[in-house]
């Protein structure tokens, strides 16, 4: 199996693997018959994958896009954010949710997490919002979707966009609402780690229908949407408007071979939810009685999907023994990963906007700690048994080392 994880270096050995698709002959046989129909860009799997995916994100309109990043990128330059704008975000994430923030010119400002939670804390974002603000852009952290409707009601009252990343958040719903359709547009991402995958992709989720045809246009090469002049002009003529660029666009486009596999993919979600929950299951019986770690906090009203399995040591433990834990785990040939290290603190970030240990101690001090485990379909209940007893191991060797 292979690793999908973004932080580690491939280990030699068999490995319980941190993350690993949930792959069957059904999306094999999709994507060889889109293969044999000839047809492998712009079709009807396209259309297919954007009607499965917005349904499930309870949104009248998606917009396939060629990943997570490029769908950030896309929503906000649809929503008109750039140079000037500010866009508040968590330094507690995986790095593209700000870097879209990046692209477009506009400055992101972070604002500090919730300890429990994980994402960030409402009345710091309300606070964080000035004349300058133009979006939210707010993360299921680790697929965490607490404070997301505080978000929303923040947003609607300062009249500024929410922007939802939910890459992490398929088929998660909180409250009765279900993860993408809380912002103005959400994203999500289907990387080989989420919950489905077309291997590489995203999908643009939205209720307005002028800004998914915005991001249609712009994830292709700036095309006409149905409102521009060009669209009529070269109508009349007869001329199609394949040529005609609006707008400066970028190809952004999903192969019909990616989105038959991710029609495959969304025709299984319940399945692949439901057996990733017997694993968060498994591992919450499992992992309860070990001293020194703090398991994931689910508020009641969330119905989870499971991006991650993660647990946090307790407060005292220092980043080098979280990380010597994981070096620990690892020779054991248990895939793990420090998930997520602050984004404030990326060189990137340091050099541009200065930020140093001490800007966000919250999301600091969790990241410090935190751990990701293996986490994917094909884990059994004896690798479960094997991570929660090697994980047990390198804490008690942790604690003797400290005397
Ligand atoms: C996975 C992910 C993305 C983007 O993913 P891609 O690899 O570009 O598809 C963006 N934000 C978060 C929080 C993610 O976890």
């Amino acid at each position: 199996m292979p690793t999908n994880d973004y932080s580690s270096s491939p280990s030699a050995g068999p490995e319980i693997t941190l993350s690993g698709p949930d792959i069957t002959d059904l999306e094999i046989e999709a994507v060889v018959r889109v293969l044999r129909s000839g047809r492998l860009s712009i079709g009807p799997m396209q259309e297919a994958f954007e009607a499965l995916v917005s349904e499930a994100a309870g949104c009248d309109h998606g917009v396939a896009v060629s990943s997570g990043t490029c769908g950030l990128h896309l929503a906000l330059l649809a929503l008109g954010i750039g140079p000037g704008d500010e866009v508040i975000t968590t330094p507690f994430s995986f790095v593209a949710s700000a870097n879209a923030i990046l692209y477009v010119g506009a400055t992101p400002k972070f604002v500090d997490i919730c300890p429990r939670s994980l994402n960030m804390d409402p009345e710091k974002v309300e606070r964080a919002i000035g004349p300058r603000t133009k979006a939210i852009l707010a993360v299921e952290a680790l697929g965490n979707p607490t404070h997301m409707d505080r978000y929303a009601a923040i947003a609607a009252k300062h009249e500024i966009h929410l922007v939802e990343d939910c890459c992490e958040a398929l088929g998660t719903s909180y409250n009765g609402r279900k993860c993408g359709s809380f912002g103005r547009v959400g994203v999500f991402g289907f990387y080989p780690n989420k919950q489905i995958t077309t291997g590489e992709g995203g999908m643009i989720v939205t209720d307005d229908p002028h800004l998914a045809d915005m991001c249609r246009s712009l994830r292709n090469q700036g095309r006409p949407m149905p409102a521009d002049p060009a669209t009529t002009t070269a109508g009349a003529t007869g001329l199609g408007v394949w040529l005609a660029h609006e707008r400066l666009g970028y190809n952004y486009r999903l192969s019909e071979i990616a989105c038959a596999l991710g029609v495959a993919q969304m025709r299984r979600l319940d399945r692949i939810i439901d057996a990733r929950r017997r694993v968060a299951v498994e591992y919450l019986n499992r992992l309860m009685d070990i001293p020194g770690i703090i398991l994931p906090t689910i508020e009641s009203g969330t119905s989870m999907s499971w991006f991650v399995f993660t647990v946090r040591l307790e407060r005292g433990y220092t980043s080098e023994e979280r990380d010597r834990v994981i070096q620990g785990l690892r020779n054991h040939d248990v895939g793990c990963a420090p998930y997520f290290p602050c984004i404030h603190l990326m060189p990137e970030y340091v050099r541009r906007f200065g930020y140093e240990r001490g800007s966000f101690p919250i999301a600091e001090s969790v990241s410090d700690r935190t751990i990701a485990l293996p986490f994917h379909n094909h884990l059994t209940e004896r690798d479960i048994d094997m991570v929660a007893q090697t994980l047990s191991l390198m804490l008690t060797r942790e604690n003797l080392a400290r005397g």
